[in-house]
């Protein structure tokens, strides 16, 4: 059955969407069957995955209300090696009209039992707030991976995050068990990113992946061209710490066994 891991931070533009893709896309590279959710309204893993999210029939906004299933819109993105479930600017609306439904926070996770066995890695990439679409890509997790620039304020907001998550597991998906941290866009000349980046290690120890993503403009620039930056230049620094990442991920998983990888969450 698929490990489903969960890409969150309530900040925009920490690298989420970046990570998401690149991952997926690394995994891929090393034989694991890969979904990908968009459950960002921005719809940018959908592009950075070369789907345009304004051609797509079905798009999670439809699995979430139930008039999709996952096979059903799922599409393959043939050049990055996984499968996309998309999403548009018809998700924001979803917000909204999931309120009145029951089990409104478990629509994402009740349709993704029908495809579990189908993948051995699905990842959702959240948007950048603490709202009903995260609290669906929560309830549907066993981890979630927070991408964190190394910086003065990198802590805050992980406080809430962390207590979000105490109480999904407490009260909405007791599988919700693990949370790691990943830098991202680490510039070691910056004495201050080398100093948080330390202490980020003293502090939640391996619950911080060893690979640190540097600051790598071939990263930014393959979204304008539809692909994650692995797939559009696999010889890029930031291409290859990606690569990295996503072959530690495999190995932190493999080594300890998925439940005892899962170390409760803590911080
Ligand atoms: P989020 O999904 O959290 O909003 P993104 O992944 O979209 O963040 O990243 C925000 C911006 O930073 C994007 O323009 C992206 O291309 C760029 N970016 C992300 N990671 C890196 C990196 N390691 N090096 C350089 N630019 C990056
Ligand atoms: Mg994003």
């Amino acid at each position: 059955m698929a490990r489903i891991f969960c890409i969150a931070n309530q900040k925009g533009g920490v690298g989420k969407t970046t990570t998401t893709v690149n991952l997926a896309a690394g995994l891929a590279k090393v034989g694991q069957r890969v979904l990908m959710i968009d459950l960002d309204p921005q719809g940018n893993a959908t592009m950075g995955s070369g789907i345009d999210k304004r051609q797509i029939e079905f798009t999670v906004y439809d699995v979430l209300l139930e008039s999709a299933t996952v096979a059903e819109a799922r599409i393959t993105a043939d050049e990055c090696g996984y499968d996309v479930l998309g999403a548009n600017r018809e998700l924001a609306g979803a917000e909204v009209e999931m309120v009145s439904l029951d089990r409104r926070e478990k629509r994402l996770r009740t349709a993704l039992a029908a495809v579990g066995a189908d993948y051995d890695f699905i990842l959702i990439d959240c948007p950048p707030s603490l709202s009903l679409l995260t609290l669906n890509g929560l309830c549907s997790a066993h981890g979630v991976i927070v991408p964190m620039q190394c910086e003065y304020f990198a802590l805050e907001g992980l406080t809430d995050l962390v207590n979000t998550i105490k109480q999904v597991n407490a009260n909405l998906n007791k599988n919700l068990q693990t949370i790691f941290l990943l830098r991202v866009m680490f510039d070691p000349r910056i004495t201050l990113q080398q100093q948080v980046s330390d202490q980020l290690k003293a502090h939640f120890g391996s619950k911080v992946f060893d690979t640190v993503i540097p600051r790598n403009v071939r990263l930014a620039e393959a979204p304008s061209f539809g692909l994650p930056g692995i797939v559009f230049d696999p010889a890029a620094r930031g291409s290859q710490a990606y690569s990295a990442f996503a072959q530690e991920m495999v190995r932190k998983l493999a080594s300890a066994g998925t439940e005892a990888a899962m170390t409760p969450v803590a911080a």
